[in-house]
């Protein structure tokens, strides 16, 4: 069911508020298993609000629409569907009653605010509409049928959008559509987006139900595989052997099969079932692979501290980097990074310690440095390994790419170490 979604509002169109009604709506249409083409928004204009309703119902089966549906004189999203699909507007008791009931309640704590005549404007439906009962506030929600198209009518606050989603039309969509959308994601660190997706080509050629679709995010691509049937137990049976088999291909590098797991996640869960203890020793990434760290609740079982050494005395100081190694190689080298990480894993006495320093830009390269070098070293049980990087963009992307990258490596020796 092809399905289209309209924001109504000015102030949406000025930038004044964020349309979180759409995200939340077209998130809620995907695990419904309805089809959201297409989105918009119009604001209170009643010429172009009749243009967009009018392109909706014709292209779409069902439309939702949220907003103007208040009392003032520039709420007419009632007005214009209505009109548009042919349907007069009559009072509705029940919604008389129930506003009635509801702004009573609301005097008793705002003395000053009075029924005004305004407010009887809600009291008017679509003949025939389906109402929904707002509690939460005075405007009710309508459910418009014709000829096989419905139009769906929501305030526009998400405190009063959301509930009666949730309590009425999320059933009535899903009595609509018998068949549920599910997904489950795999999320994999360490290899390219273009190397992914090469590697799954042929699962890509031929899916049809579920299908595979990458998304790539800094240093970890994520799979998402979605199936639709008609219940939840169905669409997990048609996603397990496709999840068994990315992870035969990509073996160690799906570091999550689970949506809101994340790659510090992965690092602190291993880190816990190995029972070892993490230090980071960064520069240019400033704290931010500590950052990360601490993102996942109960990082304070495992990180046991970060050293920010940003210049060469605080590596010298801190972490015990030679004056040669300095003077000889530089600081963005390997040898330097080595040293960070053993000199950081020994101060902070810790199983294992990451150590980046790199060139973020914009200004420093050179020939033999170019601008997103990055060296990292990782000591983990005594044992130092490094890896170079290249990273190309901005200094937040080079920055952001070597956090991705260190949290990477610490898996990567984590899982190498004891093997
Ligand atoms: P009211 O009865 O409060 O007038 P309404 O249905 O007429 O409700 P609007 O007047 O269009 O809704 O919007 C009221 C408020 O709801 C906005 O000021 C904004 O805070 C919030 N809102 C409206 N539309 C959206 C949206 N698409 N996303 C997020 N918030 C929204």
């Amino acid at each position: 069911m092809v399905t289209e979604l309209i924001a109504v509002g000015t102030e949406i169109l000025l930038g004044n508020i964020v349309n979180t009604n759409s995200a939340y709506l077209s998130e809620k249409c995907a695990e419904l298993g309805l089809a959201v083409y297409y989105q918009s928004v119009v604001g209170d204009n009643p010429d172009r609000m009749k243009r967009v309703i009018k392109t909706a119902l014709d292209r779409s089966d069902v439309i939702i629409l949220t907003g103007g549906l208040g009392p003032t004189e520039d709420d007419l999203t009632k007005e214009i569907t209505a009109e548009v699909m042919g349907f007069p507007l009559v009072e509705d008791l029940h919604t008389k009653e129930l506003m009635e009931a509801y702004l009573k309640e609301y005097e008793k704590n705002h003395p000053q605010r009075r029924i005004t005549k305004n407010n009887y404007k809600q009291t008017m439906v679509p003949k025939g509409s389906i109402v929904l009962d707002n509690h939460n506030g005075t405007a009710p929600g309508l459910i418009m049928e014709k000829k096989g198209k419905t139009a769906i009518l929501l305030p526009g606050p998400p405190n009063e959008m959301v509930p009666m989603f949730e309590e009425s039309v999320y059933p009535y969509l899903r009595k609509k559509q018998p068949e549920i959308i599910y997904s489950r994601m795999v999320k994999i660190c360490g290899i390219g987006e273009s190397q992914v997706a090469e590697e799954i080509q042929d699962l890509i050629e031929k899916q049809t139900n579920p299908t595979i679709a990458p998304y790539a995010k800094t240093g970890e691509v994520h799979l998402r595989i979605t199936a639709k049937a008609e219940d939840e137990k169905k669409c997990k049976e048609m996603i397990k052997p496709i999840v068994r088999e990315l992870k035969k291909r990509f073996g160690k590098d799906v570091f999550a099969t689970k949506e809101e797991k994340t790659l510090e996640e992965a690092v602190v869960d291993l880190l816990k079932e190995k029972n070892m203890t993490l230090s980071l020793a960064e520069s240019c990434t400033g704290g931010a692979v500590a950052a990360r760290i601490v993102n996942v609740p109960g990082a304070s079982e495992v990180l046991m501290c970060g050293f920010v050494t940003y210049t060469n005395r605080a590596k010298r100081k801190c972490l015990g980097v030679k004056k040669s190694t300095l003077k000889n190689e530089g600081a963005v080298s390997a040898k330097c990074a080595k040293e960070m990480a053993k000199g950081g894993a020994k101060a902070a006495e810790t199983d294992v310690c990451l150590s980046v320093t790199g060139l973020a830009g914009p200004g420093g390269g050179t020939e033999e440095t170019p601008v997103g070098t990055v060296f990292m070293g990782c000591c983990c049980a005594g044992k130092t390994t490094t890896r170079e990087f290249h990273f190309t963009g901005n200094r937040s992307r080079i920055r952001g790419q070597a956090v991705a990258q260190a949290l990477t490596f610490i898996r990567d020796s984590l899982l190498e170490c004891g093997e």
